[in-house]
């Protein structure tokens, strides 16, 4: 079954979120998962939902304004985060902390799931995978491949994130080879890749059609209940 990731990213107000929550709780998905804002985070463990945080901090805990931890997102039964999604690193620099927010979240054995992706620019000067192998790199710089084995890759080209536009199938079947080919020849394990950037009920037939993903991490097609619950029916 396929892991689908709804990024709720910083929508949704309190008494939306309500709502959302009541519509999902009772649908017994197994395979599908929820990352709303810090804030809310309780609520949907509380309600029995598979729950993902958007990010934590580089620091174990102490005096850091405004962050979460990954001791605290463990402490309210957290076990999976996004982290190095395309947004933090445009603009959070979060590309300098990336390492430090994996081995945070491996610490807790919390499952990191690394965004990596393209601008169209470097797509253009034929770079992709150069970028792709850059990024795994730095955020597995240090640890030791035992440890990482639980990690999955979400591969998002960042022009196709929120602009309608999906890359053909053998382009995003292309990037996941590589990345699993990869991870495997360097890291020695099979990892799950994920594919995010535009997805929706419009072009998820076609994108279906790709035998090698292994889900996927969908944002604005999340936030409505009716459209999230019609993407999910259709995926296998
Ligand atoms: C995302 O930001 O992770 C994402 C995939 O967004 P969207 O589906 O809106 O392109």
């Amino acid at each position: 079954m396929k892991l689908i990731i709804g990024n709720l990213k910083m929508n949704l107000n309190y008494y939306d979120i309500g709502k959302y929550v009541d519509y999902f709780k009772n649908k017994n998905y197994s395979n599908v998962f929820f990352a709303p804002s810090y804030i809310y985070l309780s609520k949907f463990v509380d309600s029995g939902l598979n729950t993902v945080s958007q990010d934590v901090s580089i620091f174990e805990n102490g005096a850091h304004t405004g962050d979460v931890s990954s001791i605290q997102l463990k402490s309210i039964g957290i076990n999976y985060s996004l982290v190095g999604h395309s947004e933090r690193r445009k603009y959070y620099n979060d590309s300098d902390f990336v390492n430090k927010k994996v081995i945070r979240l491996l610490e807790q054995d919390i499952v990191p799931i690394l965004c990596v992706g393209e601008t169209l620019e470097e797509r253009d000067d034929g770079r992709v995978f150069d970028v792709i192998k850059d990024e795994i790199l730095t955020a597995f710089s240090k640890i030791k491949p035992e440890f990482l084995e639980k990690v999955i890759i979400a591969y998002e080209p960042i022009w196709s994130i929120g602009t309608g536009k999906v890359p053909e199938n053998e382009e995003i079947e292309e990037v996941i080879n590589y990345i699993k080919r990869f991870i495997k020849d360097k890291f020695s394990f099979d990892v799950k890749v994920l594919y995010g950037g535009s997805v929706n009920n419009n072009c998820i037939k076609e994108l279906e059609k790709i035998r090698i993903i292994d889900g996927y991490l969908v944002g604005g097609c999340s936030l409505k209940c009716e459209d999230f619950e019609k993407l999910i029916d259709s995926i296998s």
